[in-house]
């Protein structure tokens, strides 16, 4: 991968780009019921479960989630268990706590900062989350940079179809792109634009808003295009195996606990014996089980038995 240059267009050239981006997504961006609530605890609710987790699959479980979680406040006095029990099919329970204690946090302090730089003091708020919150209900212009955005900048002002380089390194020239007038509409747009247009494997430059601007949009269309794509499909395609993994064993060990009966617990033989065909020993599962306990993700009683917290 090359060493990468972010250049910005010139400052003439910045309304138009952001008219033209913001156009687009009045015709084709997502609708959603967070997006126009301008309810910053509707919107932190969407961004954690919109981390690594497909926007069809956010849709389906929103609504069920706020249905009984209504307000931060109900979240916070929610206990921890019924919290897990209703994230069942985000995957990623850790994100489902951290959600939880943020709230706790939220409600102990009086309510959401306004700002994203004193929202990611709190723990499990990190900057893609607190820039989708503080632009989303309080106009706040802070680029917010998830895996979609970050492809978009990084083709739009390097020319590169990838490049090794770091949100926070990202993060200044994504802020002056940003629309001043519209930041809200401006990251929902930007989100939009990565996942339904500039995709990985074969970015549609022919009907990107952002085209006229774009560094990277030659490398596409060139000669070289179908390797430049074959390259980008490699690439993706070397991410690590799921199945099998730490993570897998750790959501396949949430899951049937999930699965008990209100206060039943469990000893860990019989969760192996749950787990059986998983390739799991003994030893790796009191591994997984102590890291489990050590994130608030199960409790052990006194005899060794083990539920959600
Ligand atoms: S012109 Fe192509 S590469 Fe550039 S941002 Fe648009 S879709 Fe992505």
């Amino acid at each position: 991968m090359s060493k990468p240059i972010l250049r910005l267009p010139p400052p003439s050239d910045l309304s138009p780009l952001r008219r033209s981006l913001l156009a687009w997504h009045r015709r084709h961006g997502l609708r959603a019921p967070w997006r126009s609530s301008g309810d910053p605890y509707l919107v932190m609710v969407a961004a954690v479960m919109a981390q690594q987790t497909q926007i069809s699959r956010v849709l389906q479980k929103f609504g069920e989630f706020i249905a009984a979680f209504p307000t931060v406040e109900a979240l916070a006095k929610a206990s921890t268990a019924r919290v897990l029990r209703m994230w069942e099919g985000m995957g990623y329970n850790l994100r489902g706590l951290r959600l939880h204690r943020a709230a706790k946090r939220i409600v102990r302090q009086g309510g959401f900062p306004r700002r994203a730089a004193e929202l990611v003091e709190i723990e499990g708020i990190g900057p893609f989350t607190a820039a989708i919150i503080t632009s989303f209900a309080f106009g706040e212009p802070v680029a917010a940079i998830d895996v979609n955005v970050r492809r978009v900048l990084i083709r739009l002002l390097t020319g590169e179809s990838e490049a090794r380089l770091s949100d926070r390194a990202l993060q200044p020239a994504a802020d002056a792109l940003i629309s001043r007038r519209a930041p809200g509409r401006w990251n929902q747009a930007m989100m939009d634009l990565g996942a339904r247009v500039c995709k990985p494997r074969a970015p549609q430059c022919n009907v990107c808003p952002l085209a006229t601007w774009c560094r990277a949009r030659p490398l596409f269309e060139s000669r070289n295009a179908p390797r430049r794509v074959a390259e980008a499909k490699a690439s993706y395609r070397a991410q690590a195996p799921f199945r099998g993994s730490r993570r897998y064993y750790r959501g396949r060990i949430v899951q049937a606990l999930r699965e008990l009966p209100r206060r039943v617990t469990i000893t860990p033989a019989d969760l192996l014996a749950r787990l059986a065909g998983g390739g799991l020993n003994e030893a790796e599962l009191r591994d997984l089980i102590e890291a489990l306990r050590r994130d608030g993700l199960l409790r052990i009683n006194a005899k060794g038995r083990l539920r959600l917290p």
